[in-house]
């Protein structure tokens, strides 16, 4: 029998960037955009709420009293829009720890994630969701110390109004979660693979192809061959593609997973369901 404390395991919920895209051709890899949950022992960490968090949210359902922690990597909606519709959100018992980058350029989290329920822009308002909210902002490039052992490490990442890369740390291995991110600056890349060196589980923004690219520069979103270039680079072992473009179907995904396998045997394009255990 497997020891809580052993347990440490990545679930994907939303695989897309941009705009949700379901449909039966998009069955297999999914169509919600970006929100993993990532259990450790028993604290349950949700990185991104974008709308793969209203399933996630079904399934956290079941328990009484949650204890949550939700990362956010920024504020576009493609990372939020499931939060007006996250369940536990509005029970009394739940408990949410939200965690965001600083930034004197922008509203505070909280703000920007309860104006998405304010003036009835959806069914769900400020009245009727009753769990505790506690929201802290960090400094980017500092870590948290979630627990004695969960240490959660930031980085600059480059993106249009920034998004932030996580490390997860826990008993000796790690999971990096960097999407939303361009890899056109020299400097913030040398940081990456310093940030994302040896680690067990890399999650990168794979938007695009590297044919697509050329007519999507300063969009703010990487390719899945850039993805390989990282890993390779900062010697991580297992490396998934990650924040997939909405026009992309099944048998496009299934084609660059194919590609992707052939150049680096440690890695998969992320889908909807994935359970990957440490
Ligand atoms: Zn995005
Ligand atoms: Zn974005």
């Amino acid at each position: 029998m497997t020891d809580l404390k052993d347990n440490f395991f990545v679930k994907f919920w939303g695989v897309r960037g941009s705009i949700p895209c379901p449909g039966s051709s998009t069955i297999k890899y999914g169509g919600n955009t970006s929100c993993l949950e990532i259990g450790i022992a028993d604290t349950t960490l949700i990185f991104d709420a974008g709308t793969g968090l209203c399933q996630l949210g079904q399934a956290l359902s079941k328990n009484n009293n949650l204890n949550l922690n939700l990362f956010l990597t920024h504020f576009h909606y493609d990372h939020i829009w499931g939060w007006p519709f996250f369940e536990p959100a509005l029970r009394k018992t739940t408990k949410i720890n939200i965690y965001a980058a600083a930034s004197d350029m922008r509203l505070p989290p909280e703000k920007v994630l309860m104006k998405s329920l304010e003036n009835k822009k959806t069914p769900v308002n400020l009245d009727t969701m009753k769990a505790e909210l506690n929201f802290s902002e960090f400094i980017v490039g500092k870590s948290i110390t979630l627990t004695e052992k969960i240490n959660i490490l930031t980085t600059e990442l480059s993106h249009p109004d920034k998004a932030v890369g996580y490390r997860i740390q826990y008993n000796g291995k790690s999971i990096c979660y960097l999407t939303d991110h361009e890899h056109n600056n020299k400097t913030i890349y040398n940081k990456l693979v310093e940030f994302v060196s040896n680690a067990d589980i890399v999650i990168y923004d794979a938007t695009y192809t590297n044919e697509e690219y050329a007519e999507r520069m300063g969009w703010g979103h990487s390719t899945w061959e850039e993805g390989v270039r990282l890993c390779d680079d900062a010697c991580a072992k297992t490396y998934v593609a990650f924040h997939h473009d909405p026009s992309h179907d099944d048998k496009f995904m299934d084609n660059v997973s194919k590609k992707l396998k052939r150049i680096r045997k440690n890695s998969l394009v992320a889908k909807e369901g994935l359970i990957l255990k440490l």
